[in-house]
């Protein structure tokens, strides 16, 4: 997918062409709850090529000044996008501070394309030229408010774009990230899990994007730890800030097969934690939670069962998520974590026969009979696996009004204990049969 992010001073009117983007052009695959408030991170679709946008605009910083939020937020579009659209305003010309910020970027190797927005009439459209100056190319005038020139900019931004490879284009390969909050250890297990005796790391650094990530073999077994740059580059002032750290995690995710979401022992479940675990959740990607920093917890012989449970009660939707308790610090069962990494990646692939999956659906029935609403009754007649990662299963039923949310539940709870699918959701489509 092509990342692009949206740098400028405010009131260009960064939100507003965020949200044309997200609005009109690009088809919103899916929308997180807790990040649409005040969303800074879309992903979606533009004629059906995937696409992903950052508002840098919406990431704020406590204590920094105005012009070091300008400065951290062009060094995050640096850092996190493929292509950077700086945007200006035709109504205020080229000001000081769009020199500042045209003054940052032009020292990234990333394509920058300079933008002018509230464009709205042709008069204002000749005034563009003006921006020339800023030495960042040709200016492509916008309109927010008319949603005019998108197209454009986009086709431009495709064009530019340079290919990054799809790791997960390699189906042998096991594509991970390490999830969650500033502070939860994720650095440390990086290095812990790099330090264990059986990991060998690869010398492919460098084959992909910025070698931010990490390649190595256990088991025979090719893993590809996602996205460290965040970890790796560490000491950078908005590293530790909450949004900063949801973008990030919402990045890493999607280039992963498997998210470990990282919780601290220490500070138990905040709801920061539930918005980066919905987000893998609805991303379909396999998921393991991780409660680290179990060394520094007070612990009686009830602790470990308290915390699942509590895990098992704020993260209902991840029911299906394994959960161990580590500490990267001691390296307590962290031995564990790569087989179960493992694990958990091939049940994310898993692929059942068709005809063992419909010997499931007869005895699912019989348990429980397909329900029936104002007379007519449900038939599901067969179900089908049409993909992997996460495992995807069509059931053909005669009216799909009847199917009811808890019955396809039901299904994917008879599948699951059919087969291992452990660690990764299942997603259920129901149609009609004619
Ligand atoms: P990140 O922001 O998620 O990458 O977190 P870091 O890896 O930077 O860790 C944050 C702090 O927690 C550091 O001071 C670590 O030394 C500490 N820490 C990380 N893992 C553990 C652990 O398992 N036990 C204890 N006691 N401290 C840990």
């Amino acid at each position: 997918a092509l990342t692009l992010a949206i740098v400028g001073r405010p009131n260009v009117g960064k939100s507003t062409i965020f949200n044309r983007i997200v609005g009109e052009r690009v088809s919103i695959v899916e929308d997180i709850p807790g990040v649409t408030r005040d969303r800074i991170y879309a992903r979606g679709e533009w004629l059906g090529r995937s696409l992903n946008v950052i508002d840098t605009g919406g990431l704020e910083f406590n204590q920094a000044d105005f012009m070091s939020q300008i400065h951290m937020q062009a060094e995050i579009a640096m850092d996190e996008a493929d292509v950077i659209i700086m945007l200006t305003d035709v109504r205020d010309g080229v000001t000081k501070t769009d020199e500042m910020v045209a003054k940052l970027l032009r020292k990234t190797d990333k394509p920058v394309i300079l933008a002018v927005n509230k464009a709205d009439n042709p008069e204002q459209r000749a005034d563009i030229y003006d921006f020339y100056r800023l030495g960042l190319g040709d200016p492509y005038p916008l309109s927010g408010s008319h949603g005019l020139g998108l197209g454009d900019l986009l086709e431009r931004a495709f064009q530019l774009a340079h290919k990054e490879p799809d790791l997960n284009d390699d189906e042998d390969l096991i594509t991970f990230s390490f999830i969650g909050r500033p502070n939860v250890g994720k650095s440390s297990l990086v290095n812990a899990i790099l330090g264990e005796e059986r990991v060998i790391v690869s010398d492919l650094a460098g084959t992909t994007r910025d070698a931010v990530d990490t390649f190595f073999t256990y088991d025979n077994r090719d893993f590809a730890m996602i996205d460290t740059a965040g970890i790796r580059k560490k000491g950078k002032v908005y590293e530790k800030t909450e949004k900063y750290a949801v973008m990030r995690a919402m990045r890493a995710i999607e280039r992963s097969r498997v998210a470990v979401l990282v919780l601290n022992a220490e500070e138990g479940i905040q709801e920061q934690d539930k918005t980066i675990a919905g987000y893998a959740h609805e991303a379909g990607k396999a998921i393991i939670i991780l409660v680290n920093k179990w060394d520094a917890l007070e612990k009686d012989n009830h602790s470990m069962k308290k915390f699942t449970e509590d895990i098992r009660y704020q993260f209902a939707f991840l029911d299906y998520a394994p959960i161990l308790f580590v500490s990267a610090k001691t390296k307590q069962r962290l031995k564990q974590l790569p087989e179960l990494i493992e694990r958990v990646a091939d049940n994310h692939q898993r692929r059942v026969q068709s005809s063992v999956l419909n010997e499931v659906l007869n005895q699912a029935i019989l348990i429980n009979p397909a329900p029936s609403d104002k007379g007519r009754k449900l038939r599901v007649y067969y179900l089908t696996q049409v993909s992997v990662g996460p495992p995807t299963f069509v059931a053909f039923v005669n009216d799909k009004e009847l199917m009811h949310f808890s019955y396809e539940r039901f299904l994917s709870n008879q599948i699951r204990e059919a087969f291992d699918f452990e660690g990764t959701p299942i997603h259920m489509i129901t149609r009609e049969r004619k």
